[in-house]
């Protein structure tokens, strides 16, 4: 196609979570609405996410659980979209969800509902999906005037949406359009990087841990910032789990992470009690009463192991104490986009309204979802990001 096709008023790039979200409650608005995606199928992270039953928000969602430069600038989209208005959107397409821990919400089904759901309201209002369509450029002719160039045409729209994701999971059709968007506009980025990702570990260190490969333990993880209450678990590859998951998004290049191994335990004194009750007992195997056996060498050494509870001097256990409650350990780096759930940093939130998302400097354009630098913690509060900066566009795009 050669001639610009016009026509249309708003064009959202991305068919995910937030692209889809926005066109929908822009087409309730009455506008006409283009949703321009590379990939053949609309929604492709939703499909794959929660293992296939897609965790879609958080009954616990608030503004602490998002990474950003400008830690206030999630508040306004997440308290005018709320986890209950996502879930009011599910209820009344008869989709069945479920509680699994710490307010995590997923389908009792398929996430392909989620995706129907969201694909069936769109129909509604009249907006236009069109798939394999790779956005390549960008113009903007004049304020609320731009120009939209992809694989199959050009395009023209008063307002463009840009929802094209981070850069996690490569293998299902990402692209970095939304960053580059972001420098022709002359709108600021912070620095991106893998997060909820699992650490990868020293020659050194996997071989001291090759063993323990499936190991998983309820522990505190933390950095000098941040502390998780989460599983762990020890990987042919290094660290991974929920907690440390939860820590990735946070940790810095070089830094040692903590770990306690006995969390909500005044271990001095649960020794002691030991020593009391039980003086003869092995440590490896008191202690195993609480940790994953497999694990107690590691953490103490096989001597120590088999020494007897009655034998420990006050000194010692303060030690060990310590082995157990505050071992440390600098990670080799992340696995990187390809296992991350989300990419960290990305559109700088000081150049957008944080009613709108719509870019202060270039009226008409918006940045929503995961390309801006917010990020959620691991449990649904991604997808609430989505739907809410989604929404907060659609009202306004
Ligand atoms: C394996 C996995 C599991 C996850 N599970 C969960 C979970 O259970 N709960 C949760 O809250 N979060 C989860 N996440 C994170 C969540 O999927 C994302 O935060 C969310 O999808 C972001 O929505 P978005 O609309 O901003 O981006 P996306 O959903 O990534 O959508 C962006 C869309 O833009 C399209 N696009 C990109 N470039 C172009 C271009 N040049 N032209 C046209 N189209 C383009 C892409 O193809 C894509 O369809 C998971 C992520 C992964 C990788």
């Amino acid at each position: 196609m050669t001639q610009a096709e016009t026509g249309t008023n708003v064009i959202v790039l991305g068919a995910g979570a937030a692209g889809l979200m926005c066109a929908l409650e822009a087409g309730r608005r009455g506008r006409r609405v283009r949703v321009l995606e590379l990939n053949d199928k609309p929604g492709k992270k939703i499909l794959i996410s929660g293992g296939g039953r897609c965790n879609f928000t958080n009954l616990n969602v608030r503004p602490e659980c998002y990474l950003s430069a400008n830690p206030h600038f999630c508040k306004s989209a997440l308290s005018r979209y709320t986890a209950a208005d996502f879930i009011a959107l599910l209820q009344k397409h008869g989709v069945a969800f479920h509680e699994k821990k710490l307010g995590q919400l997923f389908c009792d089904g398929s996430a392909r509902q989620i995706v129907d759901l969201l694909l069936a309201e769109c129909q509604k209002v009249g907006v236009r999906i069109q798939l394999g369509e790779r956005v390549q450029l960008i113009r903007s002719e004049g304020v609320r005037h731009f120009v939209v160039q992809s694989s199959g045409g050009t395009f023209t729209a008063q307002s463009v949406v840009v929802a094209t994701g981070g850069l996690s999971v490569p293998t299902i059709g990402i692209s970095a359009l939304g960053y580059d968007l972001a420098r022709q506009f002359g709108v600021g980025l912070q620095p991106t990087r893998a997060g909820l990702v699992p650490f990868t570990l020293t020659p050194t260190d996997l071989q001291r841990f090759a063993l323990l490969s499936g190991v998983s333990a309820a522990c505190e993880v933390s950095t000098a910032r941040q502390m998780f209450a989460e599983n762990l678990l020890l990987t042919h590859r290094g660290l991974s789990g929920p907690a440390i998951l939860q820590l990735s998004s946070y940790w810095q290049a070089g830094e040692a992470i903590s770990v306690n191994w006995l969390p909500g335990t005044e271990f001095e004194e649960f020794f002691a009690m030991a020593q009391r009750t039980r003086p003869e007992q092995e440590f490896k195997t008191w202690v195993g009463e609480t940790l994953p056996k497999r694990l107690v060498p590691m953490l103490v050494g096989e001597n120590v192991g088999r020494q007897r509870l009655k034998s420990f001097s006050a000194r010692q256990i303060c030690q060990i104490g310590k082995q157990l409650q505050e071992w440390t350990i600098i990670p080799a780096g992340t696995e990187g986009y390809r296992t991350a759930e989300v990419t960290v940093g990305g559109v700088d939130c000081d150049a957008l309204s944080p009613q709108t998302m719509e870019c202060r400097k270039v009226p008409g354009l918006y940045f929503i979802g995961e390309v801006v630098d917010v990020t959620g913690w691991l449990g649904g509060y991604n997808f609430q990001w989505a739907w809410s900066s989604g929404w907060a566009a659609g009202q306004s795009a």
